[in-house]
């Protein structure tokens, strides 16, 4: 009789912190509001398939010898990402000039040359001090065997979308709708070789990690996997809820108002058997207890092969997805609050 009441006591306690817990849920999503709706929908059609498709041709392409760390052509593709912030008119947040962050040998095994992120900025109006990051990986893994991979998914498809997304801020800044907070645009190198790029960042920050608000990241979004091949109104994110509930439900009322992608969360099951959540940049800052997103399309028969060319992109797709990604971020960067993390609920 004892045991039973003082179970039956639990299971009421138990109940109630659940309910409460649920409501706290349902404040923080009755509390997103969706700003500046029809801006943002008309800087997001400036990222177009067309322009997406240009920049990958090139970026993909043999000039760049599949972008390998430390390699001829991966310094190529650090020129050709500092060649087009300059003519942008997008700044660096080191200096005027120096949108690499060196990474010295000293900091590799034995055979892995110098290196550099590539970094490039828009200053926050209000907060500056705060920053969004926005993060692809623009290494890939180089030349094998004499064969080029080519690298267009993984992940040309990224960092064609930072840099639209870069050029889209920009013009809205241009016109007066500036960013509350910065957004930092973080082409990443060494990621093939162990997420090293994002490791030294996250070691040598350029903003104090404790004013970041939280990190996006994009790792190949430019295909379809064989799981929704006749279903290819897709993403896979991953990590949306871990550290923060409130941005998995920000991202979530972003897709609703403006897109209705099919968003899939499979692989951000705890037991997801691929462990993607700790393979690609986005864990790096994940481990310093920056809430992230991590967008990916899934793999296909060319992932890792010198078969992942441009000519496989599905375009279209590719400019929705990153238009997704961009409103996400004008959300994040220019909200009055900081995210609440799951900690402090
Ligand atoms: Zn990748």
């Amino acid at each position: 009789m004892k045991v039973f009441l003082i179970a039956s006591i639990l299971s009421l306690v138990g109940s109630c912190a659940t309910e409460k817990y649920s409501t706290k849920i349902q404040n923080l999503k009755d509390n997103i509001k969706i700003s500046d709706t029809t801006t943002i929908r008309s800087y997001a059609n400036t990222i177009t398939s067309t322009e997406l498709k240009n920049l990958l041709y090139t970026y993909a392409s043999k000039e760049f010898e599949g972008r390998g760390t430390g390699e001829e052509g991966q310094k190529k593709a650090a020129n050709f990402l500092k060649t087009y912030y300059v003519s942008q008119n997008i700044s660096s947040p080191i200096n005027d000039s120096v949108y690499f962050q060196s990474i010295p040998k000293s900091y590799f095994p034995d055979d892995i040359k110098a290196t550099e992120n590539v970094v490039a900025y828009i200053e926050g109006i209000e907060k500056p001090e705060e920053v969004l990051v926005i993060s692809a990986h623009y290494d890939h893994l180089g030349i094998e065997d004499d064969q080029i991979y080519y690298g267009a998914d993984d992940d040309g498809s990224g960092t064609v979308a930072l840099m639209e997304m870069a050029q889209a801020f920009k013009m809205a800044a241009k016109d007066g709708f500036g960013p509350k907070r910065s957004i930092l645009f973080l082409h990443l190198t060494a990621e093939e070789i162990g997420l090293q790029g994002s490791r030294f960042y996250t070691e040598n920050p350029i903003f104090q990690l404790s004013k970041t608000i939280a990190n996006l990241n994009i790792d190949m979004i430019g295909r379809v996997d064989a799981p929704h091949e006749n279903n290819s109104n897709y993403l896979y994110l991953i990590g949306t809820d871990r550290l923060s509930k409130e941005l998995h439900l920000l991202s979530e009322k972003v897709n609703e108002t403006f897109f209705n992608l099919d968003i899939d969360y499979r692989f951000n099951d705890e037991d997801d058997k691929n462990r993607y959540y700790y393979r690609s940049d986005h864990y790096n800052f994940a481990l310093h207890n920056i809430p992230v997103i991590f967008y990916f399309n899934g793999e296909h028969e060319d992932y890792h092969q010198p078969t992942d060319t441009p000519d496989k992109i599905n375009y279209p797709l590719l400019e929705k997805r990153t238009q997704l990604i961009f409103a996400t971020a004008w959300q994040l960067a220019n909200r009055e609050n900081r995210l609440i993390l799951n900690e402090n609920m």
